[in-house]
């Protein structure tokens, strides 16, 4: 059985089609998933939650992208705080800095990341980080600012920085990226990633693993990263599959 750690399924390609795609995840064993609640930004980040409220098997996180740190006013923090509280919501995110896009200026970013890492905490949630061509900045945020358990979301870097996110405690989710043949560095990041810290995830409809790479991703195809991932570990894809889905993450929330 498999658990999705990440996903958009309140992305408009999904908006024609998303029983079948349900349907199809829980054909090819993926029993649970997290779709993200960044949406398209402020002022609506609720879309996740109206999602799980409709399907027993997804869970939602609440937060604000790194893309959409502009649009942040005061209410925004109010709105997420008034958020968290729902029951379906099992993560704060996704979170962090994109310093490859800068669709909001950095400086922006920055305290905005700040601002959430500071609601987490208070909530008690744990949280996914995006962080793309901004490693040293998010990793000396979270140092600074933050303590409790996370995701490093998509997690596409080499093993020295897999040392230093799992030294902070962080769980490390691969995404089809880790299927990609250039990507030697990610593989070898995975191979030392501990079976407790490992989470497996889609990022869909964004990068669909091989093969099905360039078409739109969707749950059930993360069996295929699994497959990679058990490859790359010598070990099976039940193996894989059945190490620690979100168990942590969901424990750290009942504890509440
Ligand atoms: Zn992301
Ligand atoms: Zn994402």
């Amino acid at each position: 059985m498999f658990v999705d750690s990440h996903c958009h399924l309140d992305d408009k390609r999904f908006s024609d089609d998303l029983d079948a795609v349900l349907d199809r995840a829980a054909a090819a064993g993926v029993s649970r998933i997290l779709t993200i609640g960044t949406g398209d930004g402020p002022p609506e980040i609720d879309r996740a939650v109206r999602l799980a409220e409709r399907y027993p098997q997804i869970v939602a996180s609440v937060g604000v992208h790194p893309h959409d740190a502009g649009k942040v006013k005061p209410q925004t923090y109010e709105d997420l705080r008034a958020l968290v509280s729902h029951p379906k919501v099992i993560a704060f995110g996704e979170i962090g800095l994109d310093y490859h896009y800068d669709f909001s200026p950095r400086e922006v970013q920055r305290e905005v990341f700040i601002e959430q890492l500071r609601i987490a905490k208070d909530v008690n949630l744990p949280i996914t980080i995006h962080t793309r061509e901004a490693w040293e900045d998010t990793m000396s945020i979270l140092r600074q600012n933050y303590s409790g358990p996370g995701i490093m979301h998509c997690f596409t870097g080499d093993p020295a920085q897999a040392r230093e996110a799992l030294a902070l405690g962080f769980h490390l989710s691969y995404g089809g990226v880790l299927t990609f043949k250039t990507a030697e560095n990610v593989r070898e990041s995975a191979r030392i990633t501990p079976d407790d810290r490992l989470l497996i995830e889609t990022d869909a409809p964004y990068l669909a693993p091989i093969p099905h790479r360039g078409k739109r991703n969707e749950p059930a195809m993360m069996v295929e990263t699994a497959r990679r991932l058990a490859e790359v570990r010598e070990t099976t894809i039940e193996a894989v599959g059945a190490s620690r889905p979100l168990t942590s993450i969901d424990c750290s929330r009942s504890n509440k």
